[in-house]
């Protein structure tokens, strides 16, 4: 039986349907939220995904400013930057574009955005909330993950939820937000030996990797959820991920699709997390 194929660009839609009525109340309240980006350099992909943010943005009703610098721009010169974004009132969340340059050392440039902006979540105070079990602002691709699973009513608690991949932004968050909602997790890397012997004892697969249709069926036990992070160009210019979608679908009960399954969520939740920064930011100049 072919697996329930997760819609993510519906399901986009139906969070910023439920969201732009926040967005709306607050800008009644006077306080439009307001998300600034930042990019450094001429990364290709960097800018197609900072220009769709910025009209997702648009799209919800939250104002939006991209700030760029050129590749040879200093890491003080983006730190001030962000330093006067932090003291802003029009803007209440703030993201970093990552990869930065080489020269930059990005945990330092992260660390200078203000807590209660940081819209992606990446700042080490709020990965130690995250992994405390107190989310402040959850990482987007695994906030986004976990709300597909929320509307899909796949459950997480007692199930064994497996992890490929551990960097940062995808792979570590993505596990703790499992391990928070009671499921028991495996995490595999590079260095993991038997990988399919993890992956076929997974409930929930989530592969956030970046090589292309590296999972496929004999991988995956029959009926899991696989979840498909990864996004990879293909020689011939399509985009492809990292599970072998034709052959999976076959064998798994729920499954993402690449384009259209987590990608779509991950803007969605950036414009979630920084609605809910704008109101939580009045609701602290209602107190004063
Ligand atoms: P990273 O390159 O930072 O991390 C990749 C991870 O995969 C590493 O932890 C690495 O292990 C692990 N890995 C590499 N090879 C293997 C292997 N053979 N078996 C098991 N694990 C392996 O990538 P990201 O986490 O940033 O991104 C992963 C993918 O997700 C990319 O395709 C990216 O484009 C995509 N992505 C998609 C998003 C979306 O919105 N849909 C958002 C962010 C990313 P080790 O640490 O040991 O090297």
């Amino acid at each position: 039986m072919s697996a329930t194929v997760i819609d993510g660009k519906a399901l986009a839609q139906e969070v910023r349907a439920e969201w732009k009525g926040r967005a709306e109340r607050l800008k009644k309240a006077g306080m439009q939220p307001g998300l600034a980006v930042i990019i450094v350099g001429s990364n290709p992909a960097s800018s197609i995904y900072v220009r769709n943010k910025a009209r997702a943005s648009r799209e919800i009703g939250i104002y939006s400013e991209i700030h760029e610098f050129g590749e040879n721009s200093s890491q003080e010169e983006v730190i001030q930057r962000i330093r006067e974004l932090n003291g802003n009132p029009a803007i209440h969340g703030i993201l970093v574009q990552l990869p930065l340059p080489p020269h930059f050392e990005s945990t330092r440039v992260i660390e200078s955005i203000a807590i209660e902006k940081d819209a992606d979540g990446f700042h080490l105070y709020n990965v130690g909330a995250l992994v405390a079990g107190n989310t402040v602002f959850p990482p987007c691709t695994p906030y986004g993950v976990m709300k597909m699973l929320e509307k899909y009513a796949i459950k997480v608690e007692g199930q064994h939820a497996v992890v490929v991949g551990r960097s940062n932004i995808v792979g570590k968050p993505m596990a703790l937000m499992l391990l928070q909602k009671g499921a028991t997790i495996t995490i595999c890397t590079s260095r993991t030996r038997e990988l399919a012997e993890h992956t076929a004892r997974a409930d929930i697969l989530v592969v956030a990797v970046g090589k292309p249709h590296m999972i496929t069926a004999n991988m995956v036990k029959p009926g899991a959820t696989v979840i498909d992070v990864g996004i990879n160009r293909l020689p011939d210019g399509r985009l492809a991920g990292d599970v072998d979608f034709e052959s999976v679908k076959e064998r798994a009960g729920y499954i993402t699709p690449v384009p259209g399954g987590v990608g779509p969520m991950t803007i969605t939740m950036l414009l979630c997390n920084t609605i809910e920064a704008a109101e939580r930011q009045q609701a602290v100049r209602t107190q004063l």
